[in-house]
């Protein structure tokens, strides 16, 4: 699968409404499903080389709308990697403490160190989402912040991050079944917000914004990809290549011994 089409390029105009929620249709369940597993092992073992070699850090940014799929991708594609090499840290509604201080204050915390892949359920996105359709803060105030987000993460790019930021692209109808789905299943119910529902009222208004979003920071070293979210299965499979193709770019080997251990045998064989 050629990831290429599911990346926003830089500095390029963004027509949201022309972009696939569905995704292509000659790929079948199945197929996909088959091609996935394939995938997640060998992402399997790309984290490991990761981990071991403790040279790349890799950061993983999710951003959706409500019942975008954000949990639920999060499970599937980094559930089945060793939690040691893994830090999930979400981000809800800022503490007092968080909005005493400047937007990327308790965001850069979480950034990921050597060897470690972060992913970032929500982020500091909201600052551009939420924020902007809630006028939490004025126009020019949150305007300015796309541009400290762009060097936010060269300054993470520079010093060794790789950033691969994922908004998966749910329709207005199929957020709608999710969210009956909640409400209709006693396990899903806990989470399900009536506030969801308002902002659903507001569905234009974050189409533009994560627009926007996408327009003002997509950068050749941090880019946005789309990814059809409408069908768990086809998502899986485009998250799945993202990261496996990603990781694979980073060119990887497990490090040498540290010491000279020539000559040593512990079990004659
Ligand atoms: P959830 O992801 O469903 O647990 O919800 C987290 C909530 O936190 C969402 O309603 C977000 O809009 C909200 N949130 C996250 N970041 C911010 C922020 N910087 N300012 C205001 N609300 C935020
Ligand atoms: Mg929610």
């Amino acid at each position: 699968m050629d990831i290429s089409p599911y990346r926003v390029q830089p500095d390029s105009t963004v027509d949201l409404s022309s972009w696939d929620t569905r995704g292509d249709d000659d790929l079948v369940k199945d197929d996909a499903k088959d091609e996935t597993e394939i995938l997640s092992k060998r992402l399997d073992e790309l984290q490991e080389v990761l981990y071991a070699e403790e040279k790349h850090k890799v950061l993983v940014v999710l951003q959706a709308t409500d019942t975008g799929g954000k949990d639920s991708t999060i499970r599937s594609v980094f559930g089945p990697l060793n939690p040691q090499g893994v830090v999930v840290t979400p981000f809800g509604k800022p503490t007092e403490a968080e909005l005493a201080h400047d937007y990327l204050w308790r965001v850069h915390p979480h950034t990921p160190g050597s060897g470690m892949i972060s992913v970032f359920n929500r982020s500091h996105y909201e600052d551009v989402l939420v924020v902007r359709v809630h006028g939490l803060v004025p126009e020019d105030r949150w305007r300015r912040r796309y541009e400290h987000i762009r060097n936010f993460e060269q300054l993470l790019v520079d010093e060794g991050t790789t950033i691969v930021k994922l908004y998966l692209h749910l329709s207005k109808q199929e957020q709608a079944e999710r969210l009956q789905d909640r409400l209709d299943n006693p396990e899903k119910l806990w989470k399900f917000r009536l506030g969801d529902l308002e902002e659903r009222k507001k569905w234009d208004d974050y189409q533009a914004a994560f627009t926007e979003m996408m327009e003002r920071t997509s950068t050749a070293d941090a880019p946005w990809y789309v990814v059809p979210a409408d069908r768990k299965w086809f998502r899986n499979r485009v998250v799945h290549q993202i990261m496996v193709d990603t990781l694979e770019g980073l060119d990887m080997a497990y490090p040498e011994a540290e010491e000279d251990v020539t000559g040593v045998v512990v079990l004659e064989r």
